[in-house]
C-alpha cells in the first residue's frame, strides 16, 4: 500500500475483496451497559440485574470458532471483575484481548484524571483474568470527540499499542471526523501519534453511515452490508465488525426509553447471528491487532 493513508481512495481501484483482512471486534457488556438510559444508570443495581454476558458470549466465541476466525474481544472491566473466567476462557481460545474501560462512561464526560483512573483499574483487572495483555482501546459509544484529543495521550502513557474508538462522522453519543482508513492519529496534545483503527463507513445516497455493528448491523439487510464491505475492500480499506453480546439476545430485558432510543436498542436482536455468519463465510477477518499489523507493518502489537 503506498500513498498518503489518511487520503480518501477512489472508487476505481482493482477489485482485491478476497484479499483485503476485516477487523472482528466486540464489545463485552452486559444489556444494562447502556449509555444515557435512567433506568440502568446506577451502577450500585448492576450487581442485582439477571446477566446475559456470560452464554452469549460464549456463543460469539462459538461462532469465531466455526468459521476459524480470531477476534479482537473488548472487556468492559466491570465484567471482566465479575467474570474473570469468561476473560480467561476468551483469551485461551487465542482471542486478541482490549479494554472497554472499567464503568462504562462515555470519554467526552470525563476529565483526564479520571479517565486514567479508569483506564488503569480495567486493565488491570483485564489482564489479571485473562494473564494476557491488554493492546487496545475502545471508547464506550465512540465517545472520543473533537476536544477530547487528551484521550490519546492517556492510552499511550498506559502502554496501549493502539486505538479503535474513532467513529469518523458524527453520531449520537460521540464521532469524530477522520478517514476511514487505519492510520496514525496525530492530535494528541502532546504530539505523540498512536495507531488508530476507525469504525467503518458506506455511502447511503449523500450520507455515509455505519453498517458493519450495533445497530446498524442489526437494522439494515444482509445485502446492504454486504455491498458496503464490498465497496470498502475494493478501496482497500479493512471493515470493522463491532458486536456485543447484547446484539445476539433477543431475551434482554427491554429498559425504559424513548420509542426512536428503544427501536435503535432493539431492532433486529435475532437476525445478528445469522447476518454474522453471513459476513465471516464471504470475507477474511482477523483480529483488530492482526489487522492493523497488516495497514501499518512497522507497528509493533504483541
Ligand atoms: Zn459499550
Amino acid at each position: 500500500m503506498t500513498g498518503d493513508p489518511n487520503q480518501p481512495r477512489p472508487d476505481v481501484e482493482p477489485a482485491v475483496a478476497s484479499e483485503v483482512l476485516n477487523a472482528l471486534s466486540f464489545d463485552i457488556e452486559d444489556w444494562f451497559h447502556l449509555v444515557e438510559i435512567d433506568a440502568v444508570a446506577d451502577t450500585r443495581q448492576w450487581d442485582s440485574f439477571p446477566s446475559i454476558v456470560e452464554h452469549r458470549t460464549e456463543e460469539i466465541l462459538q461462532i469465531c470458532e466455526r468459521h476459524g476466525v480470531s477476534a479482537t474481544f473488548y472487556f468492559l472491566g466491570w465484567i471482566a471483575d465479575r467474570y474473570p473466567g469468561l476473560v480467561r476462557r476468551v483469551a485461551e481460545a487465542g482471542h486478541e484481548i482490549g479494554t472497554h474501560s472499567y464503568w462504562h462512561r462515555k470519554v467526552c464526560d470525563l476529565d483526564a484524571a479520571t479517565f486514567r483512573e479508569d483506564l488503569a483499574r480495567s486493565i488491570g483487572v483485564i489482564q489479571d483474568a485473562g494473564g494476557v495483555e491488554v493492546t487496545s482501546f475502545r471508547a464506550p459509544s465512540f465517545s472520543i470527540t473533537p476536544g477530547t484529543e487528551w484521550a490519546f495521550d492517556v492510552l499511550l502513557d498506559a502502554g496501549l499499542r493502539y486505538d479503535a474508538s474513532l467513529f469518523p462522522v458524527a453520531r449520537e453519543n460521540g464521532g469524530y471526523p477522520c478517514t476511514e482508513r487505519p492510520h496514525r492519529f496525530t492530535g494528541a496534545p502532546s504530539g505523540r501519534t498512536i495507531p488508530e483503527l476507525p469504525m467503518s463507513l458506506m455511502r447511503i445516497g449523500p450520507k455515509r453511515v455505519g453498517f458493519s455493528g450495533g445497530g446498524y448491523l442489526r437494522l439494515f439487510p444482509a445485502w446492504l452490508i454486504h455491498r458496503g464491505f464490498r465497496a470498502l475492500n475494493r478501496r482497500g480499506i479493512p471493515g470493522v465488525v463491532y458486536l456485543h453480546p447484547r446484539d445476539f439476545a433477543p431475551d434482554s430485558p427491554v429498559v425504559e426509553m424513548s420509542r426512536s432510543r428503544r427501536f435503535k436498542c432493539y431492532v433486529g436482536l435475532s437476525s445478528t447471528a445469522a447476518k454474522l455468519d453471513s459476513i465471516l463465510s464471504r470475507y477474511r477477518f482477523a483480529s483488530c491487532g492482526e489487522v492493523m499489523a497488516a495497514s501499518l507493518p512497522d507497528l509493533e502489537i504483541a
